[in-house]
């Protein structure tokens, strides 16, 4: 059976960032994407992420978003302006993403803690109040991550890339919240860890694109490496390909509200 069969959703992709589209929409309906869902991180990135939704309707959809990376070059005003952005534009949306806290010591130099959580805040009102899913950054913050969503009364939420304590795991799970898996599930061990101690009922997959991964061998990640993400699930949990695909697939479609648009091939 070729990986093709599968039918895979990438639930965390920066198309905005990718140079030929074209190519990497192609390749990955090649590797059997149906559904990418395009990340925006700031006033400038939300935009063209909605352009590029339009422009392959069929296959991405939006999540607009206010990323920690992106708070120390804006002031007040485009923080403010930015959620607006995101509320004026939210019926377009499946979600929003990618927002979240970073701990490490060069953001917080950027836009200390205080700043963070406040624009987290912010923008995780807004997903509570229009019911929307969010695509949660947290690096070095996975507990006031975790406690800022679980506070916010926000029912859907993924923390993409998850690396931090089991212990904040547990309770994502408890919660009902789910965790995404990179291409990093290759190598990566807090990683790793991090898949092997959730169930599938609480998994999804993800890019991440354009990231870089590898550890020896460095590659630029595209949508159609979601099956990187795919086999090392599979690997981790010792579960076959189609039974990592059915379900992963079928908790993205669920969690962004995606069902009945997402034609199953
Ligand atoms: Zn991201």
């Amino acid at each position: 059976m070729s990986i093709k069969t599968y039918q895979l959703i990438d639930t965390h992709a920066h198309l905005d960032e990718v140079e030929d589209l074209d190519k990497a929409i192609g390749e990955a309906r090649e590797a059997g994407v149906i559904a990418i869902i395009a990340v925006g991180q700031d006033y400038e990135s939300n935009p063209k992420t909605l352009d590029i939704a339009e422009k392959y309707k069929d296959i991405v959809h939006p999540a607009l978003g206010l990323h920690p990376w992106s708070l120390g070059k804006m002031d007040a005003s485009k923080i403010d302006l930015t959620l607006k952005q995101i509320e004026d534009n939210i019926e377009r949306t499946v979600g929003i993403g990618e927002i979240g806290l970073d701990y490490d010591k060069r953001v917080i130099a950027a836009a200390d803690k205080e700043r963070q959580k406040e624009a987290f805040k912010a923008v995780l009102e807004l997903a509570r109040r229009y019911s929307k899913p969010v695509s949660v950054h947290a690096r070095y913050s996975w507990k006031d991550s975790f406690d800022l969503v679980k506070e916010s009364g926000v029912k859907r939420a993924v923390f993409h890339w998850y690396t931090g304590f089991s212990s904040v795991l547990r309770e994502i799970i408890n919660e009902g919240y789910f965790i995404s898996a990179t291409p990093a599930g290759e190598y990566h061990d807090e990683h790793k860890r991090a898949i092997r101690e959730t169930s599938l009922e609480n998994l999804m997959l993800e890019t991440d694109c354009p990231v870089t991964y590898g550890r020896e061998i460095k590659y630029q990640a595209y949508p159609a490496d979601i099956v990187r993400s795919l086999k090392s699930v599979a690997h981790i949990k010792s579960l076959a390909f189609f039974v990592v695909a059915a379900k992963t697939t079928e908790n993205a479609l669920r969690f962004f509200g995606l069902a009945e648009q997402v034609k199953k091939i």
